[in-house]
């Protein structure tokens, strides 16, 4: 068997072969816009690519992850109308617009942390590329792709007959649905590349430009910087399903009418995280957190375990008794995979570890890995083996079972002394005091459990 993934672009689970047989996979992820904090569904979209990058490496592929963070030009209409995200936050939290990139960036980081999520080799900013997008732009505009209006320079979306093909848009039918302002776009689906500053007014974040003082759009920071760090034909680009017809079509567009291929060879997208049937929203500010998770008393690493369970390409539905369950059957896979003691020189069991990669390779179908894994609490093989099984998977589940230890309530001395005294009644075979000494434990509140590295002590 080999690796096998879905593309959206070619609507099928294809082969992945990589482009380049001696270097690494080049992976470009769709970052965070960064005005706000990542709620919990852009958090299942970055574990999808996290989970991606662990299914390449575990294949044998080295990787070469590339992540954007989007702290310009992402409009609040998708249309290319309405106010800039990332001034309108600044307004919120009464900073500038750069320090609310930081401060969000940074959250975001700490969200990653938490979640156990691989950093990309290279982050990259907006900003940071300016004159790489206005490159970009200018390329496009010696190839004839756009056009000018009184508020930027757009994309002519119908001189690229391919123009749609990834979100298989019905480009005509489109037109004539059209109901929202155009203002003064030709086409539909026609978009900015360089949005020019309003003429009486100062943005916070503003370049010089060949076509006057302005911003890149939103879709030109992914063409232009994947292509300095990946190059104009990569492996595999991915990032949220809401990325389908507008923000991937529109990179697809740029790219293959600058440089003639259609950016990557797998298009890849996670599917959304929802809440009741309704859909997340980032921009309504009435979200959850990472952190409403840890305030509720739950690790973080609960809400891995939870989008664990579901394939990437379904819908995910969150309740907090989904959450629940998630953190009681993480707490017992915990528990018993530390009860296995040390894998030693054990060898992971060669059947358990075929199937496993037989799920990774189909199209990652980590949810049947997890089912696996529960097999394997009940399998008749030694505990190192299974252990040393376990943490096999765990490379790519990076639920860190390896690391995990229960929690230690500080135990009292007069506790200790009497957990003490019992060892020492059973070193002595004095079986009646030790019994003894269990009930004043006991009564203490505590519990003694006798596990091959020795007495326990448990808070009953
Ligand atoms: P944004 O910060 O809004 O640019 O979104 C960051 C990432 O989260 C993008 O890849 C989106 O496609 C993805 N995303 C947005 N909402 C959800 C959701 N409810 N579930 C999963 N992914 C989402
Ligand atoms: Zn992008």
């Amino acid at each position: 068997m080999a690796l096998r993934l879905f593309d959206t672009y070619a609507r099928e689970v294809r082969e992945f072969v990589p482009l380049n047989a001696d270097g690494p996979v080049g992976l470009y992820a769709c970052g965070p816009t960064v005005y706000h904090y990542a709620h919990i569904g852009n958090l299942r979209t970055y574990l999808f690519v996290d989970w991606l990058r662990r299914g390449l490496e575990y294949c044998g592929f080295d990787v070469n992850h590339v992540m954007n963070i989007t702290d310009v030009g992402h409009l609040t209409s998708d249309a290319d109308t309405g106010e800039d995200k990332m001034e309108l936050g600044a307004l919120r939290m009464g900073m500038d617009a750069w320090e609310v990139a930081r401060f969000f960036t940074d959250a975001f980081r700490t969200d990653l942390d938490a979640l156990n999520i691989a950093n990309p080799h290279t982050w990259c900013n907006a900003t940071d590329h300016i004159a790489e997008q206005i490159e970009f732009v200018s390329d496009l505009e010696a190839k004839g792709f756009t056009y000018r209006t009184s508020d930027g320079i757009y994309f002519d979306s119908r001189r690229l007959n391919s123009y749609g093909h990834l979100a298989r848009l019905n480009i005509e039918g489109l037109q004539a649905g059209a109901r929202v302002d155009q203002g003064e776009r030709r086409f539909v689906t026609d978009f900015a590349l360089w949005k020019f500053s309003p003429k009486d007014e100062q943005r916070q974040m503003e370049w010089h430009s060949p076509w006057g003082r302005g911003f890149p759009g939103w879709h030109i920071e992914c063409s232009a910087m994947s292509a300095k760090y990946l190059g104009d034909f990569f492996d595999i680009h991915c990032g949220g399903e809401d990325h389908i017809p507008i923000h991937h079509t529109n990179e697809i567009a740029q790219t293959e009418a600058s440089r003639g291929t259609r950016l990557a060879n797998f298009w890849m997208h996670g599917y959304f995280l929802q809440l009741d049937g309704e859909k997340m929203a980032k921009s309504s500010g009435d979200f959850l957190r990472l952190t409403s998770l840890i305030e509720a008393g739950h690790d973080p690493l609960v809400y891995r375990y939870f989008c664990l369970t579901a394939h990437y390409r379904s819908k995910l539905t969150f309740s907090w008794e989904s959450i629940e369950s998630a953190a009681t059957a993480l707490g017992r896979l915990r528990q018993t995979v530390r009860d296995w003691g040390d894998a030693g020189e054990a060898a992971p069991d060669p059947g358990f570890m075929e199937e496993f990669r037989t799920h990774v390779e189909n199209d990652l179908n980590l949810p049947r890995a997890l089912a696996l894994t529960w097999d394997l609490t009940r399998a008749d093989l030694p505990d190192p083996v299974r252990k040393a099984t376990v943490l096999a998977f765990d490379v790519v589940f990076g639920l860190e079972l390896a690391e995990w230890e229960p929690e230690t309530e500080a135990v009292p001395a007069e506790v200790l002394g009497l957990a003490a005294d019992r060892q020492a009644a059973r070193e002595s075979k004095d079986w009646a005091r030790a019994d003894a000494l269990r009930d004043a434990l006991a009564e203490l509140g505590w519990t003694v459990e006798d596990t091959r590295e020795g007495p326990r002590l448990l808070k009953t």
